[in-house]
């Protein structure tokens, strides 16, 4: 699988610094042959992978992850963009009924959706009606009766009960006209006041000019608030043209994945969204009505990479990464030692720019400490501590007990000071790095460190 294959591939890979093209080009290989496996369309890939390496070219090297995870943590981050980033909820009129034109080959699985989506609605208080405006196949119509009979939501039909007739086995279908049926039946939806309307439409085994040219003049006669467009996620690479096709002929709002269920990994999801920029709403994932679910780019995400595995590897790894880091320095901070001068420096430089809200922090209540502490803020103290300071060198600063008489000399001719002045400051560092380590431990914050006396 592809987890198998990076995480061999994770094991020879450690870098610093930028990530390699020959790191990269390496995962992008895998992830490029995982996406085709999906059955994503490969121009589709093409382009994914395309910028997927141009973006991994450019980032930094994460301190948590290695090359390889990092790119596909890329990977997955852009699957997720493609795929419409957060979940897409339905859409509703202001003023109901809402209206959802289902569109889609035949046997894509609209009818079933039907049902699922009059239940999921029906179930969150909604009045759906479904519309039976597919009179195209024999069956179509009695197929939404059952369905709509199973989820407890009501059906408009051309003629109620049976309106089928054989003869010498021949399944003869009603003469009506479906545009007429799904204008009616909004009108039905309005005078009963159902907030919404569901109208299944008919679909072509291949996409042909008449069935688009129907499945459009349903929708000016209804005008959907929200036109899905239906695919069976094992279409496989026909997924680009019949998407493309339908967003041309009829257009559509979102898109609902069916038969979710079988050994599709869902690249179909991904070349249709790329291709149309529609977000993936639904899927759907089996024959029962209850085999529906609101789709959740993320998820997907991982089921196309075929490795949640790796990816809550990668999870876990950046948060070990992040919990490694505070712990480092929280140890840092309780031994005293990570404190250092360059540290007190920068706490200062902190100071003074705070110099200037002088004003507007005395007028603070509760400021305790930190207010006498900016009170008696004086600048000039700064500049003189940054002199001094700045007359170190690297060793004295990580390391100010070093600082003997001839040492604390040059430091004063180098800063314009005093040697007084030096042990001042050395006595207020080390007062502070003791605040510090109280502060670790879980001793609050003791008003601003290093100032005052
Ligand atoms: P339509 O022609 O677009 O209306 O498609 P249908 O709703 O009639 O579905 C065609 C066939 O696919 C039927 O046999 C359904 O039971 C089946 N089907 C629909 N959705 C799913 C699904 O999510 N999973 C599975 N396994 N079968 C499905
Ligand atoms: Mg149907």
């Amino acid at each position: 699988t592809l987890s198998d294959r990076l995480t061999a591939t994770f094991k020879n890979l450690r870098s610093k610094g930028r990530l390699s093209e020959a790191d990269i080009d390496a995962t992008v290989r895998e992830i490029r042959r995982a996406l085709l496996d999906a059955d994503v369309a490969v121009s589709v890939v093409r382009a994914f992978t395309g910028k997927v390496r141009e973006r991994a070219l450019s980032e930094e090297v994460s301190g948590a992850l290695n090359p390889a995870q990092q790119v596909v943590k890329i990977v997955n981050d852009e699957l997720v963009a493609v795929l419409g980033g957060e979940q897409r909820p339905l859409l509703f009129a202001k003023t109901p009924p809402t209206v959802i034109l289902l569109a889609g080959l035949q046997g894509a699985g609209k009818t079933t959706l039907a049902g699922k989506l009059a239940r999921h609605l029906r179930e969150q208080g909604h009045t759906p009606l479904l519309v039976a405006a597919d009179l195209q196949r024999p069956n179509a119509v009695t197929q939404l009766q059952v369905v709509g009979e199973r989820a407890g939501v009501p059906v408009f039909a051309p003629h109620p009960g049976a309106q089928e007739s054989s003869e010498g086995g021949v399944v003869v279908a009603p003469a009506a006209d479906p545009v007429a049926v799904a204008r009616e039946g909004l009108a039905t939806a309005q005078a009963r006041q159902h907030d919404v309307l569901i109208v299944d439409t008919a679909g072509r085994l291949g996409v042909d000019a008449e069935m688009m040219q129907q499945a459009a003049d349903i929708r000016d006669a209804v005008r959907p608030d929200e036109v899905l467009f239906v695919i069976d996620a094992m279409i496989g690479q026909d997924a680009v043209a019949t998407a493309q096709a339908f967003a041309d002929g009829v257009g559509f709002t979102g898109v609902v994945l069916s038969k979710l269920d079988g050994d599709a990994r869902g690249g179909a999801a991904l070349s249709v969204a790329s291709v149309t920029g529609r977000p993936i709403l639904f899927a759907s994932t089996g024959e029962k009505l209850t085999d529906f679910e609101v789709f959740h780019p993320d998820r997907m995400a991982s089921r196309i990479l075929d490795m949640g595995d790796v990816l809550s590897l990668i999870e876990q790894a950046e948060k070990a990464f992040d919990a490694r880091q505070a712990e480092e320095m929280a140890d840092k901070l309780a031994s005293g030692e990570g404190f250092t001068l360059e540290d007190f420096l920068v706490q200062m430089q902190g100071l003074r720019q705070m110099g200037s809200m002088k004003k507007m922090l005395t007028m603070m209540p509760g400021m305790g400490q930190m207010r006498e502490a900016i009170e008696n803020f004086d600048e000039r103290e700064v500049d003189r501590i940054e002199a001094i300071i700045r007359s170190m060198t690297p060793a004295e600063r990580r390391n100010p007990k070093i600082i003997n008489g001839s040492r604390r000399s040059r430091i004063a001719r180098g800063s314009g000071t005093t040697a007084t002045d030096i042990n001042q400051l050395l006595e207020r560092f080390t007062a502070a790095q003791k605040m510090m380590k109280q502060m670790s431990r879980g001793g609050g914050v003791p008003g601003m460190p290093g100032l005052g006396n």
